[in-house]
């Protein structure tokens, strides 16, 4: 038996994401969106917000479940009964870090497999960096995120962003 969790900073969730999640799903009957803490990121929105916009996002689906968690992704794994780590690929730019994840993954949890799905193509270049940017800046990011993710940040001010 299978069980996925797809961990991420998500800051925000972009159809990218969405569209990584969704095709596991599919493939595998559920997925466990997990978003990080992350204390080497500085990042924009806080863990609260960043679930709160993923649990939105995917709230008709119950085969998607998002959850924050803080710490070591192979102890949440673990506490999640979870053997499966899913990662998106854009492009060969992502695949050194992601590499060198995998495999330090695999020392810390060897029980634990690391999957890849690429990104689909109208997908390729987004990044929730640039979605950040490109909204900072005031341009349109509608085809890039969720309407909900687009609610919210419409209720933040854009020097927040800098
Ligand atoms: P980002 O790289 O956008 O800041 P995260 O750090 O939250 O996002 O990334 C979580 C995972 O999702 C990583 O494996 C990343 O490569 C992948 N990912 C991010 N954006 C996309 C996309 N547009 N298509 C496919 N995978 C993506």
């Amino acid at each position: 038996m299978l069980k996925l969790v797809y961990p991420g900073t998500f800051d925000p969730i972009t159809r990218g994401h969405e569209d990584i999640t969704r095709r596991a799903s599919e493939l595998f009957g559920g997925v466990i969106v997990a978003v990080a803490e992350n204390v080497n990121k500085k990042t924009c929105f806080t863990l609260e917000e960043r679930v709160e916009m993923a649990t939105e996002v995917f709230s008709n689906d119950p085969r998607i479940q998002v959850m924050g968690f803080k710490g070591l992704l192979s102890y949440f794994l673990r506490e999640q009964n979870a053997n499966i780590i899913l990662r998106g690929l854009r492009a060969v730019s992502d695949f050194e870090y992601e590499f060198q994840l995998a495999g330090m993954n695999r020392n810390l949890a060897p029980d634990v497999e690391t999957l890849f799905l690429s990104a689909s193509d109208p997908f390729m270049f987004v990044s929730a960096t640039i979605v950040r940017e490109i909204f900072r800046l005031g341009g349109d990011v509608s085809p890039f995120v969720h309407p909900a993710v687009l609610a919210f940040l419409r209720t933040k001010n854009r020097v927040f962003y800098l």
